[in-house]
Parts: structure tokens; C-alpha cells; sequence
């Protein structure tokens, strides 16, 4: 049987190569290394979870000072050498403050809303069979509510704000779901509530059974999408920052390479790159001047057509090629910025031809004009949808000699 949790599932979601780093080749990253971002969730959850076990045990909701408390212990208990720091500009203090200011708005609401509901389990991990295969989830806490529902809380402290559809489609806490399912048989109801701490929203949904049984399909369609990759291919996105495996990803190896070079601009692949980029661009720029001499030259065909007009000419003679000007006039209908055409639309319907002219077609609806089987009636019915164009054609030849 192969054992399976969340985050081993998100990670692949999320970049296969850095799943393939942890999970295939189990390259582990450097122990106890946390970016601040990363760093302030780990310690309000850690906080959440004190002040919860604390609400367990004794039944008292603990004030803020003593939530503050709680929450620089563990601050400080992270060994601070091993806090990274993304970009230059972050400072661990800023994220501290937002920790707490975090806490602060959280245990406000809590206070305000009163707790109804007992909590029954904070991050209690627990293992679901999905045929094959086995999951294991942890989670945030569990609330029990009278008449045997119970409510499944996880924290997020991410910095933007989901919709709600998002979260309908997410499969962690369904998961979770299935766990509490297994655990507590007796359970009439089960909600979902996900609580974004960043904004101190919470949302909360609830799934059909049925639901559940596509999520278990997904989640083993999932698996198997694992087991099946022998690619893993590198999935890059702003998170890279944050990745341990930045330096050997194939995705951002060759940048590191060229980092650790002091002179660079001869290395082979960055020559490849500035080859590219050049052409690139030389395609782009004869692009704008092809299109830019084209305008021209419809400027110059219309310049053309009126002095040949005007002198009565119908070719006109350089001095290796001869442009000839041929004038003719055809029987036209109304196109579609034109106001007879729904009319036009309406009287072919109503005789049987709509099939016959494709939409529309100009040359199928000319050829209905030429159709004698066609009642003279609606012929001349027709020919008064018609009018006269001129089409100019100009053909540049090369000179006979
Ligand atoms: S650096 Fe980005 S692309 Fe490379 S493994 Fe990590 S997440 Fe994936």
C-alpha cells in the first residue's frame, strides 16, 4: 500500500520537479531553514494550537496578553539563524508584527462571537483509505456541535483571499471529511470552514455525499497521475522564490551558473539566448516595417487609380513593369454591416434558399440569379436586394521587352 498526505499531493500540484526532489530522490532540505513568510504562519498556527489545547483543558478562553505571550516564545524558540530572507527588504520585526496583529483580530472576533461549539481535537492527524492507497491528513482542530455535527477548521495564512468556488473545488479539507467520517461513524453533519487569518474571514461549506465520492475518484485520479509521470517537469511560478531546490532545478540552474560565473557573455547558452532574442526581435521590427509599407502602398494604389481615372488611362508604364488598372462592375449584395441584410436574410428564408447560399455566401447567392428553375417572382425579388459595385483590380506586370 503507498502512503500518501496533503502536502505531498500539493507539492506535486504544485511544481513536479520539486516533488520529485523531496519524494523521489528525497533530498531534504536543509533542517529547520523557514522563510519569514513561511514562518509567521508556522507560529500563529502554533500559537492557535496552544490557545486551543489551553480551551480543551481548562475551558478558558485565554486574553491576548497571554495569546502575545505565547506567540514570542515560539517566535523566539525558531533559531533565528536559520530564518531566510527572501529579498533584502524584508524584515523579520515586520513579521513578527504581523503575527500578532493577526492574533490580535482573530482572538477579537472569537471574543465577540462567543465560543459555541467544544473543541474535540487540535492538529490531530489522522489516516483515510482511499483503495490502494492511504492518506494521511493533520487537522487544525475539530469542534463538536449539538446534534452530532462537527466542524473541521484549518488555517490559512496566505495573502490573498479566495473565492468561494476556489475553495469548492479544493480537496483537503473534503479529505479531512473522510477522516472524521471514518473516526466519529455517528456524525450527522460535517462543516468546512476555512479561516483566512490575514483578513480574519472565515468561510465555511458543506458537502453532499456525493461530492465526496468525485473527490475520493479525483484524488486516486491524482495519485495515479504520480505514479504514472516520469517527467516531472519544473512548474514555475512567483513560489520558486521560496523553493530549497531553487539551485538545482533545471528551471533556474542555468541562471545560478552564470551568477557563479565572473565573466559570462561567451558561455553557450547565454549566446543561445542573446541569439534568439535577437532574432526575435529583428522579426518583430520587419514585421512593423512590412506592415508599415503596405499601408503605403495601398496609399499609392489609390494615388494610381486616380490619375488613371482622371487622364482615362487603364495601364500605366515604368520603367520595367507596367501596372494595369481594370475597372469592372458586379452584381453585389449587402454584407453585413448593412442594413438590408437581415431583409435580405428574412426573404430567403421564407423561399427555401437559405440552405443554397451557405450563410450568406457571396458567389452562392449570385448563382441563384442564374438559376431558371427559380420563379421569376423571386428572382426579381432578389435582384432588387442587388446593386452595382465597381471593383478595381491593379496588376503590376513586368514589362515585355
Ligand atoms: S524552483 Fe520552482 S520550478 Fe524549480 S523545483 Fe522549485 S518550485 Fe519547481
Amino acid at each position: 500500500m503507498s502512503y500518501y498526505s496533503i502536502s505531498r499531493l500539493q507539492m506535486y500540484n504544485s511544481c513536479p520537479q520539486k516533488y520529485k526532489y523531496r519524494y523521489i530522490d528525497k533530498i531534504i532540505p536543509p533542517k529547520g531553514e523557514v522563510h519569514l513568510n513561511a514562518l509567521v504562519g508556522i507560529c500563529v498556527h502554533k500559537t492557535l494550537e496552544t490557545i486551543y489545547r489551553e480551551y480543551m483543558s481548562t475551558n478558558k478562553w485565554l486574553t491576548f496578553e497571554e495569546i502575545e505571550t505565547i506567540f514570542l516564545e515560539i517566535w523566539q524558540s525558531q533559531n533565528e539563524e536559520n530564518i531566510v530572507i527572501v529579498h533584502i527588504s524584508q524584515d523579520p520585526e515586520e513579521f513578527k508584527k504581523e503575527g500578532l496583529q493577526i492574533l490580535k483580530e482573530y482572538h477579537e472576533k472569537e471574543k465577540e462571537e462567543g465560543k459555541k461549539d467544544q473543541t474535540i481535537a487540535v492538529e490531530r492527524p489522522f489516516f483515510v483509505t482511499l483503495g490502494e492507497y492511504r492518506l494521511k491528513a493533520i487537522i487544525d482542530r475539530i469542534d463538536y456541535r449539538k446534534k452530532d455535527i462537527f466542524i473541521i477548521h484549518d488555517y490559512k495564512t496566505t495573502s490573498h483571499f479566495p473565492e468561494r468556488k476556489n475553495l469548492e473545488e479544493d480537496f483537503q479539507l473534503p479529505l479531512y471529511q473522510m477522516a472524521v467520517e471514518e473516526t466519529y461513524p455517528d456524525c450527522k453533519e460535517i462543516h468546512l470552514t476555512w479561516h483566512f487569518l490575514r483578513f480574519n474571514k472565515s468561510i465555511t461549506i458543506t458537502k453532499s455525499e456525493r461530492a465526496i465520492e468525485d473527490i475520493k475518484t479525483s484524488i486516486e485520479d491524482n495519485i495515479r497521475t504520480i505514479e504514472l509521470d516520469r517527467d516531472y517537469l519544473p512548474q514555475q511560478t512567483p513560489l520558486c522564490d521560496y523553493c530549497p531546490y531553487q539551485d538545482i532545478c533545471s528551471a533556474h540552474r542555468h541562471r545560478f551558473l552564470l551568477e557563479s560565473m565572473e565573466e559570462y557573455s561567451q558561455e553557450e547558452g547565454f549566446q543561445i539566448v542573446q541569439k534568439l532574442e535577437n532574432l526575435a526581435y529583428q522579426i518583430k521590427k520587419h514585421n512593423y516595417e512590412a506592415k508599415k509599407l503596405e499601408d503605403e502602398k495601398k496609399e499609392w494604389e489609390q494615388v494610381a487609380q486616380d490619375f488613371a481615372l482622371k487622364n482615362d488611362f487603364s495601364a500605366l508604364t515604368g520603367e520595367n513593369h507596367v501596372l494595369t488598372i481594370e475597372r469592372k462592375n458586379e452584381i453585389s449584395f449587402p454584407d453585413s454591416k448593412d442594413m438590408a441584410r437581415s431583409a435580405l436574410e428574412s426573404f430567403l428564408k421564407e423561399n427555401n434558399l437559405w440552405e443554397r447560399v451557405s450563410n450568406l455566401y457571396g458567389p452562392k447567392v449570385k448563382g441563384l440569379l442564374a438559376d431558371s428553375s427559380l420563379d421569376k417572382k423571386i428572382l426579381d425579388e432578389l435582384m432588387g436586394f442587388s446593386y452595382i459595385k465597381e471593383k478595381v483590380t491593379l496588376r503590376l506586370k513586368q514589362k515585355k521587352i
